[in-house]
């Protein structure tokens, strides 16, 4: 009888309703489940060593008879321990057992038993007591069925998760089988012609592979077979939710076109050829009708906001609106500032929209808006979550545009989605995600990528001082840079935690420390303690003020666009993420004079980072990712809140890479060729 990978655990031999409901624990109840459960790591169990070749501290697995064992009791009265001596006729061996009373009555003398762990000397030295010996190894007692107890022997063991009163041998037995049964079916989800282009064996030989292999190559081959066929998952249920998404149905916008080139033509400068790229993609998918999911990827201050601000333009030109929702309030009044600038003097009107802290809009100023909002007399909104306020209404929203959109939990972004299914929608990220991981992410949205900054900009210097020579800093500052008509960040280390009375504390302290060396300089602070309103303020001051100096936490964050800010120091560099370092180095450098980058830290940390070194050679953020990729691994670089969205159990993206690309190209050649169909269940 035919055995499927939808047919249930409970169907295979020896698996009764109480292993069945043991492996439900384990999150196994198809069998399909069962084949996706993965070994943990393998044992070598083809080669045994010989007792008198076994090394101190060398993992080993020994065949041997049971010489002697008894039971010795242990300095805590109630654990007893059996003490084992095997030989092989090589030599012989000792081994403890924790814990092992009933065990020791098994090993009578002369029974066969495999010791699989990591042999120590005894620290024993009387002459006929083995001098190496094995502390509660993993063991097996070749008993009675020698055939049986043989299938377990000359083999690469696979050793699993598994769970209480499931013994390992066990599920591994129940895994075994199941694979290397001849009534195992399985349906090749990726079509034959593929996988042996992309020289893959076929997925029912990666199960064996991987759960009953006979080398070592066989299990890496089949390792790589099961990661294509996460990636190729991911690519299915990727196109699901576009043939979803092309359901829903949005205005086209083709009829701002007009509008699109007077804002082109409006641009003091020329747009780079990615942002060119990005914007003719954004401008194709807004002449659709099905509403456009696309991120838009560049470093800080590669010009996004442009990009956005042109694609509000054409939306604006076709009569429809758009809302732009940022993450914080600085973030929200700098796009509002550049959407004013870039918009209004095409006709189009931007208002704000601010939220119920304390310097909230009055009443009737929130009312005009509301009704300007209604009447269609505004058209771009721009503001942090005020903007998804229920009172919100939009007489005809086209086009939604969410900046710093990895700032939003996936939930958050995926409700936003849903609530505007019918409009268009252009997320922004200054986070560069390396292709392989946005595939995997955002396999159900298109990206643009924009790759170099725009034509004049000097970059950034990077360089790494040590927290001793701030003195000298002092004094680069005040003679090199304020005097020079520029201006400064200081980005002062959040002391643990997320305490803004903290942070407050070593803004103000060396804001005063500031004051003292560079005396009659500007200093403006900034940080999450103070309101809206007050942060806003500042950020002004230190904008359009005397040139000077801006202290601040991290809170300024990304994004925040002063050109003639030149040096940026970031005092406890070390603690950072590289993306994060990255990011904030891109705030300066942004005119037409380079940017200095000081990286400060103790002399020690600076020596100890490998995160230092990467930010001095290396100034392409989409290498930086990939840096921090390997670094830290894909779950830490996207945060917990997104990693629950990665469900991988085989695939490594950073050694998989080449999988995923190849299961992207793979899926779209099959959906020009045939229509996929998916099997039904059952
Ligand atoms: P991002 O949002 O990607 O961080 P912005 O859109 O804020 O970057 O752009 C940063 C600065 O560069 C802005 O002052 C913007 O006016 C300017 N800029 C954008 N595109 C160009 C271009 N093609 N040429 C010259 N300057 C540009
Ligand atoms: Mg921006």
């Amino acid at each position: 009888m035919a055995l499927w990978l939808s047919d249930s655990v409970g169907l295979l031999p020896g698996v009764g309703p109480r292993r069945s409901e043991q492996l439900a624990a384990l999150g196994i109840e198809s069998v399909e489940d069962l084949m996706w459960h993965m070994p943990l790591r393998y044992e070598d169990r083809r080669f045994p060593t010989d007792i008198a070749s076994l090394e101190d501290g060398r993992p080993a697995v020994v065949l041997g008879v049971v010489v002697s064992a008894e039971v010795r009791p242990t300095k805590r009265r109630s654990v007893r321990m059996a003490s084992v001596e095997i030989e092989d006729g090589s030599g012989a061996a000792g081994a403890l057992f924790f814990g092992g009373f009933r065990l020791a009555a098994l090993l009578k003398p002369g029974t066969r038993i495999i010791l699989s762990g990591v042999p120590t000397p005894s620290g024993r030295t009387r002459k006929h007591i083995p001098s190496l010996e094995f502390k509660n190894p993993e063991y097996e007692l070749l008993l009675g069925d020698a055939a049986k107890a043989g299938a377990r022997w000359g083999r690469i063991l696979p050793v699993y998760p598994s769970t209480e009163g499931l013994p390992r041998s066990t599920l591994a037995e129940i895994i075994r089988s199941c694979a290397a049964s001849p009534e195992l079916v399985v349906e090749d989800p990726v079509p034959r012609e593929i996988t042996v282009r992309r020289g893959l064996m076929p997925l029912r030989d990666a199960f064996t592979g991987i759960h009953s292999p006979s080398s070592l190559e066989e299990i890496e081959a089949a390792r790589r077979r099961a990661a294509y066929q996460e990636f190729w998952d991911i690519q299915a249920k990727s196109a699901a939710f576009r043939a979803e998404r092309a359901c829903g149905r949005a205005t086209p916008l083709a009829a701002g076109d007009g509008m699109l080139e007077r804002f082109r033509s409006s641009l003091p400068f020329a747009l780079t050829p990615s942002q060119e790229l990005a914007l003719s993609e954004v401008s194709g998918d807004l002449n659709g009708a099905v509403p456009m999911r696309r991120l838009l990827m560049g470093d800080v201050g590669s010009g996004k906001t442009v990009v956005a601000a042109a694609a509000i333009a054409k939306c604006a030109g076709a009569s429809m609106q758009a809302a732009v929702l940022a993450p914080t309030t600085i973030l929200s009044s700098q796009f509002y500032e550049a959407c004013h600038r870039l918009l209004s003097p095409l006709g189009i009107t931007t208002a704000e929209i601010f939220g119920k802290s304390k310097n909230a809009m009055s009443a009737s100023e929130r009312e005009k808006l509301e009704f300007d909002l209604k009447s269609g007399a505004v058209g771009v909104l721009v503001g942090t979550h005020a903007l998804l306020g229920d009172s919100i209404a939009f007489k005809s929203l086209g086009l939604l545009v969410i900046d710093e959109q990895h700032r939003f939990g996936v939930s958050q972004r995926r409700r936003l989605l849903e609530a505007n299914a019918g409009a268009h929608v252009l997320m922004m990220s200054a986070t560069p995600i390396p292709r392989t991981l946005s595939m995997a992410l955002y396999g159900d949205i298109d990206v643009s990528e924009i790759r170099e900054m725009p034509q004049g900009r000097k970059g950034v210097k990077t360089r790494v001082m040590s927290d001793n020579h701030i003195g000298e800093l002092y004094s680069f500052m005040a003679d090199r840079v304020i005097r020079s008509g520029f201006r400064c960040y200081w980005v002062c280390p959040s002391i643990g935690g997320d305490s803004p009375d903290e942070e407050a504390g070593a803004v103000l302290s060396r804001a005063r420390d500031v004051e003292r060396n560079i005396p009659g300089v500007p200093v403006t602070r900034l940080h999450g303690a103070m309101p809206s309103s007050e942060k806003r303020d500042a950020l002004r001051r230190f904008k359009e003020g005397d040139p000077g100096v801006m202290v601040s936490t991290t809170v300024i964050e990304v994004g925040v666009d002063v050109p003639d800010a030149v040096l940026m120091v970031i005092e406890g560099a070390a603690r950072y993420g590289l993306a994060a370092l990255h990011q904030m180095r891109g705030r300066v450098g942004r005119g037409s004079r380079a940017g200095i980058c000081v990286l400060l830290d103790s002399a020690a940390n600076i020596r100890n980072s490998r995160k230092l070194r990467v930010l001095l050679e290396c100034c392409d953020g989409f290498r930086i990712a990939e840096e921090d990729l390997r670094l830290r691994g894909a779950g830490e670089l996207l945060g917990v809140r997104q990693h629950g969205t990665l469900d991988l159990r085989v695939a490594e993206i950073a050694r998989d890479g080449d999988l995923m690309e190849f299961a992207a190209e793979d899926f779209r050649s099959l959906k020009k060729t045939l229509i996929y169909c998916q099997w039904p269940d059952g």
